[in-house]
């Protein structure tokens, strides 16, 4: 304890100096700001959380939720913003950048829905979302870590292990991130002891189809996990990523419909 202690002053001393020749800027508008914050005040206040219930099938909050289009994984998941506006520029950050300061503006908002949304649950470990190549830098992982932290879990990296390389989500329709993912991921058979009967919290930054955080649910409950809940920074608006969704491939069929006719 005295050594994280030690090893947090050192580091707050470092940020103090650096802020001397480099000050520093809010993550999200730039203006000047005083060197232990990562947004600016304005900034701080308008990044607001859902702060509701959850559905747990769908991550939204009860509010929002839309009964038609919601749909359920094989755990429930937990989110505490929606994935839009300066919420999504500071997650692009986190993950782009590597800016792991970032999460400390979602940490207060992120650890509330755990301790609210799963009161009844008692968790044994955090775990991440694994990776294809070997990153240096994981969203997934550096939330995993955090609350492992805050809630005096354990966590283990190599839980998980991805052994194929799959196409980019955000470039898929639903049904194709699906498909794209299926049979990816599966848990590291050196660490079965370690999920075995275990009540696990599964991080991530953004829930929108649930594809990948369904993968890693399966594959800990093949490893023998007793429960698996989710939790991730922000849910995708659902009903506007379908409308994307739907404007996308009503562009291709303008499209095609052009080319058909040019041909002819
Ligand atoms: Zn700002
Ligand atoms: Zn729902």
């Amino acid at each position: 304890m005295a050594v994280r202690k030690r090893r947090r002053k050192r580091r707050k001393i470092r940020k103090a100096l650096l802020h001397a020749f480099f000050p520093m800027r809010c993550a999200s508008c730039g203006e000047l700001i005083n060197y232990d914050k990562v947004l600016c005040k304005e900034c701080e206040r308008s990044l607001e959380s859902h702060n509701m219930p959850t559905c747990h099938k769908c991550g939204a909050s009860l509010e929002d939720h839309d009964e038609e289009v919601c749909s359920g994984i094989s755990c429930p998941v937990v989110t505490a913003f929606y994935y839009k506006d300066r919420v999504k520029r500071l997650i692009i950050d986190f993950k782009d950048y590597m800016r792991n300061d970032i999460f400390e503006t979602f940490y207060p908002a992120v650890t509330e829905r755990v301790a609210v949304e799963y009161a009844d649950i008692e968790f044994d470990m955090t775990a991440s979302v694994p990776s294809y190549e070997r990153k240096r830098h994981s969203t997934s992982v550096t939330m995993a870590k955090e609350l492992a932290h805050a809630f005096m879990l354990d966590y283990d990296k190599n839980l998980l292990i991805k052994y194929r390389e799959t196409e980019k989500q955000h470039m898929l329709g639903q049904s194709g991130r699906m498909e794209n993912l299926k049979n990816s991921i599966t848990f590291n058979d050196k660490k079965k002891h370690l999920i075995e009967g275990k009540t696990i919290l599964l991080c991530d930054d953004v829930k929108s189809t649930g594809a990948t955080l369904d993968e890693c649910a399966k594959a800990l409950y093949q490893a023998g996990a007793k429960q698996v809940c989710c939790i991730c920074i922000a849910v995708s608006d659902y009903t506007v990523r379908l409308s994307e969704e739907k404007v996308f491939s009503e562009k291709i069929a303008e499209k095609s419909s052009m080319i058909k006719e040019q041909i002819s």
